[in-house]
Formats: structure tokens, sequence, C-alpha cells
């Protein structure tokens, strides 16, 4: 079990970390050395099992269950939870992304603390950063009260996420990365943190896939996506994650696929402007940052185009358009022409140089 306290920057609280077999059973622990008795578990209704044990295993300490979190964080549903915390002094998210944004949403509300167990690795139980959509928009915002205090990486809870996902949810972790190295703001911290979750995911996601069950190769990947999303809250993204913003608030595309198949391309539309930062990603990946990140995905069975998704080759235009709408820094400036097509690329699945 490793086990640490890190804090980063002023404002920024610091967080207690715990990775290996078995962390799921110290939120008792956790709770009793922070003063907190009264938790309200949170999950997903696809996760309401794992919420169910949970609950159990905190008896008198869990004063309820609210199983409703939903992808994106709409504000109906955490106006509803709301109501079942009134009783709570502290959150426990069990789930992914989606779950931790309900417990970050709730926590921006009302300052109570959170202690998440991730079981994806989007990354986002390690930034201050919260995503939330009211009346179909999703703002995006930054605040100490969102980031969880606590985090419990159990490697047996992410053993259950199925293949597809476990190999979506790693290359998403592995985006945040992969921008991080050219970031405006890049930084030597912020660049070992990145090479460190890139090296974890290229070793560790392919034992995953080989055997969901192989608790070793689970730990090393949810270190990588410790690693991931500390990074992804130290410095800033670029086109990348615009386009992914982009792809899933107008045409409701899944989250982790959606950087899963857009990754290798728009690391592609950098590459050469980004040549020496991104020098370690074709160094790990055979030599070529695009193409390699493609064939990594592609080795795991990834999904690699985006019609796939249902997306429909007419929204391209109209994703492109969108995509260049807002300007926003990218190491490549960001052309109308290359970026449609990057889509048209990412549409039907072509592997980037
Ligand atoms: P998710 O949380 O939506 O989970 C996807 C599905 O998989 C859900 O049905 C969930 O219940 C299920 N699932 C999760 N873990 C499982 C497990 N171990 N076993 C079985 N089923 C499991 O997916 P996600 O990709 O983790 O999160 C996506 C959301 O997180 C998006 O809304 C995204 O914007 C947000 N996000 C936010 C940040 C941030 O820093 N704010 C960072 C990354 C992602």
């Amino acid at each position: 079990m490793r086990g640490f306290h890190v804090g980063f920057e002023p404002g920024h609280p610091p967080v207690r970390v715990q990775i290996g077999t078995g962390a799921r059973h110290r939120i008792g622990e956790e709770m009793t050395a922070r003063g907190l008795g009264r938790a309200l578990v949170l999950t997903t209704p696809e996760q309401v099992a794992q919420g169910e044990t949970v609950r159990e295993e905190l008896g008198a300490a869990a004063v309820g269950l609210f199983s409703r979190a939903t992808m994106h964080t709409p504000v109906e549903i955490t106006e509803e939870a709301l109501k079942a915390a009134a009783n709570a002094d502290c959150l426990v998210a069990i789930g992914g992304g989606s779950t931790i944004g309900l417990g970050k949403a709730i926590a921006l509300r009302t300052d109570l603390p959170q202690i998440v167990l991730p079981t994806t690795y989007a990354g986002s139980e390690a930034t201050p950063v919260l995503g939330q959509t009211a009346d179909g928009i999703k703002e995006t915002l930054r605040s100490p009260k969102v980031q969880p205090e606590v985090i419990l990486y159990d490697p047996e809870l992410v053993a259950t996420l199925p293949a597809k996902l476990t190999v979506t949810s790693g290359l998403n972790a592995m985006a945040h990365a992969v921008e991080a190295l050219y970031a405006r703001d890049a930084n030597p911290l912020s660049d070992e943190l990145a090479l460190a979750g890139l090296r974890a995911f290229k070793k560790g996601l392919p034992r995953v896939v080989a055997d969901l069950g192989d608790l070793r190769a689970r730990e090393e990947t949810l270190f990588g996506s410790w690693l991931c999303g500390t990074v992804l809250a130290q410095v800033g993204m670029a086109l990348h994650h615009k386009l992914c913003h982009t792809l899933g608030g107008s045409f409701n595309l899944p989250h982790a696929e959606t950087h899963a198949i857009l990754l290798p391309h728009s690391a592609a539309y950098n590459a050469g402007v980004a040549a020496e930062a991104l020098a370690p990603v074709a160094e790990l990946f055979d030599g070529s940052v695009g193409g390699g990140l493609y064939d990594f995905a592609a080795s795991l069975g990834a999904p690699l185009a985006l019609r796939d998704l249902g997306l429909s080759e007419r929204d391209l235009d109209r994703a492109a358009d969108l995509a260049i709408k807002t300007p926003y820094w990218n190491p490549r400036p960001i052309a109308r022409d290359a970026i449609r097509t990057l889509l048209q690329n990412a549409f039907t699945g072509t592997r980037p140089d």
C-alpha cells in the first residue's frame, strides 16, 4: 500500500492518497481521522451494487445512498442529491468521472469533505475542476472546494471495469498527459508527472487487457491515472480537450471513447510544432507520435473511428465550426481546414503519420 499527502499550489487543499488492494476498506478510518460520522454514498444506477456494499460497510456512519449520478453532471440531479445530503457531514463517491463530478457539485454548494473511490481512469478525483450542465450547456469551473480531500484507489474496484471502458478510459487519462507535455505553462514537474503517467499506461494497459483481473497491473494503471489526473490539474489543456468537449457537448458522444479516438489525431496535429515536447511520446510509442498512439490503441482493441460512435459525416462541418468558434491557445495555430481534415480522419479511423 502506498500512502502520501500532496498539495501543489497555494489555495489547493492537500490531498490524501492511498493506492492498493483493500484501500476501499479505509473509508471509516479516514472519516474518523477527520472527525466525520455521517456519509452520503454516491454512485451511478449501473454501480448501485458497489454503492450498497460501501453503505453496508459503513453501517450507521452512512446516512444514505444516492445512485443517480449522470454523465456531464446535470444540475437537476445535483439539486436532488443536495436534499439527500442534508444530514451528511461528508460525501463518499464510488465510481468514475460522473459520480465524482456529482460529489464535486455537492461540495461546491456545501463545502462537504469528499472521500473518493475511483473506478475508472478518467482522473477527475485529482483535479479541482468541475464540469456541470444547466439547460443543455456544460460549463467548467475551478475551485479548491471541489477538490476531493481523500482518494482511495483500490485495484479490486477497477477490476470490474469492462475491457472496452478499461482501454478507452486509460487512453482518456493518457490524453491529459500528452497535452500536458506541450502545454503553454508546462514545467519540469508537470513533464515528469506526465511522462510517468504515460509510462504506467504503456506498461500496464496491455497487461490489464490481457487479464482484466490482474490486480498488480490494475494498481499500476490506477497510479498512472492519479499522475495523469494530477497533471491535468496543474497545466492548461489545448486542442485535444477542446475537440472532445465540443463533440461530447454538442453531439452527445461518449466521453472516454471520444478521447480514445481523437488522441492520435490531435497529437499528430501538434507533433510537428511541438516536436521537442512530444519527443518522449515518439520514443515511447515506436518513433511516431500520432501513428504510435494509434497503433497502441489499435493493439488494445480501442474504437478507432468516430463514425462507430454514431456521429454522422454531415456533422463534421458543424463540429469544425464549433471547434474554432472560441479562440484558445494551442501549440499549432487552429486552422479550420486542418481541423476539418483531422475530424475526417478521426471519422473514418485513418491512421495518422
Ligand atoms: P463514467 O463515470 O460516466 O462511467 C461510465 C460508465 O461505466 C457508468 O455507467 C459507470 O457506472 C460505469 N462504471 C464505472 N466504473 C465501473 C466499474 N469499475 N465497473 C463497472 N462499471 C463501471 O465515465 P468516466 O469516463 O469515468 O467519466 C466521464 C465524466 O467525467 C464526464 O462527464 C467527464 O466530463 C468527467 N471528467 C471530469 C474531469 C474533471 O477533472 N473535472 C476529468 C475527467 C473526466
